[in-house]
């Protein structure tokens, strides 16, 4: 043989080697999808913060993560029933009630297969209301005009609880707009509503563009039906969105609020589940780094509050391994 030949062996032989392996990874690709919510709230930069880890070592596992814009929370948990997506990020309370079968669920049933993975940053119930809008706190929207939330949000299931709790209906606002949270500045700014409720991690975008756009409050979520709901559910607790974060509004809010948390269903594979928990908490630093909402996260905290539903076993395996759970 010459060499030219043995080289060109060489070479062949290499290309066939090159393909084999480029089948191989084909054939074991798999795609996960994460369910968010509006993209200027924050389950969709966290969403894509966590694909972001999970696709950086994809060499190394196949699995191709993408993140979603969607409606929120409740179709979060629907399309992961639906086998729609393999993962979301809702809210606590959604998480318990859908698992449970119970408040807006009561119809639909328990979706016996919701499994929980971690939680995440604490989302305040938050109003915000045209500065000119004569509205001091959350009883003043009566009479307004008041985006309660797309249906399949989070703050939507939460607004009716509340209203319910109060012994309102809608009926009681001069308009209860369904707008969803990319719409629903804009709207304010208008002067189209007068007010909005969202339930979201702070910073966030909706609540920057509402505040810089034009004059506008956070309004305060307090008396007796936020007590009673604080009191007898453990997903719900009293919060405050910190004073100095929005333009023009200076001083700390006293609200409640949820908790975000990210599930799955049973149906994902212990290793998919187990490879998405393992990019992300291998860069912790990383993750953390990547959306100011998540600065204050620690992984203990993650594994062991907030989740109501059963933990995924993939994700438990890799919490054990570090100790995080025994
Ligand atoms: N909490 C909202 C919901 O469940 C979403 C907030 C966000 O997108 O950050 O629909």
């Amino acid at each position: 043989m010459t060499p030219n030949r043995i080289l060109g062996f060489g070479i062949a032989a290499a290309m066939l080697g090159a393909l084999s392996a480029g089948q191989a990874a084909a054939q074991e690709q798999q795609f996960v999808s994460v369910g968010t919510g509006g993209v200027t709230g924050v389950y969709y930069p966290v969403g894509g913060a966590m694909c972001r880890l999970v696709n950086q070592t994809r060499r190394d596992h196949g699995i191709r993560c993408s993140v979603e814009s969607t409606g929120g929370s409740v179709f979060n948990v629907n399309a992961i029933k639906g086998g729609d997506l393999e993962f979301g990020v809702v809210q606590s309370d959604v998480q318990y009630n859908a698992y449970n079968g119970e408040a807006g669920f009561a119809d639909t049933g328990a979706h016996e297969n919701l499994r929980s993975v971690f939680s995440l940053h604490a989302e305040p119930l938050t109003v915000v209301a045209r500065a000119d809008a004569d509205i001091g706190e959350f009883d003043d929207l009566k009479g307004k005009r008041v985006n309660i939330g797309n249906p399949g949000s989070g703050q939507r299931a939460l607004m009716d609880l509340l209203i319910a709790e109060k012994g309102w209906t809608n009926a009681d606002f001069a308009l209860a707009a369904e707008l969803a949270p990319a719409e629903q500045s804009s709207a304010l700014c208008d002067n189209n509503i007068d007010a909005f409720a969202y339930t979201v991690g702070h910073p966030a975008g909706s609540i920057e563009e509402a505040t810089t756009t034009c004059d506008s409050v956070i309004v305060p979520v307090e008396g007796e039906a936020v007590d009673a709901l604080v009191e007898n559910n453990p997903y719900y607790f009293q919060a405050t969105i910190p004073g100095g974060m929005y333009r023009g509004n200076d001083d700390d809010v006293n609200t409640f609020g949820v908790g975000a948390t990210f599930v799955t269903s049973a149906d994902v594979s212990d290793d998919v589940v187990y490879t998405v928990v393992k990019s992300i908490f291998d860069n912790f630093d990383d993750f953390r780094g990547l959306h100011p909402a998540l600065e204050n996260l620690t992984p203990e905290q993650m594994v062991s509050q907030g989740n109501s539903a059963p933990m995924h076993p993939g994700a438990e395996r890799y919490y054990k391994e570090q100790g995080w759970l025994n």
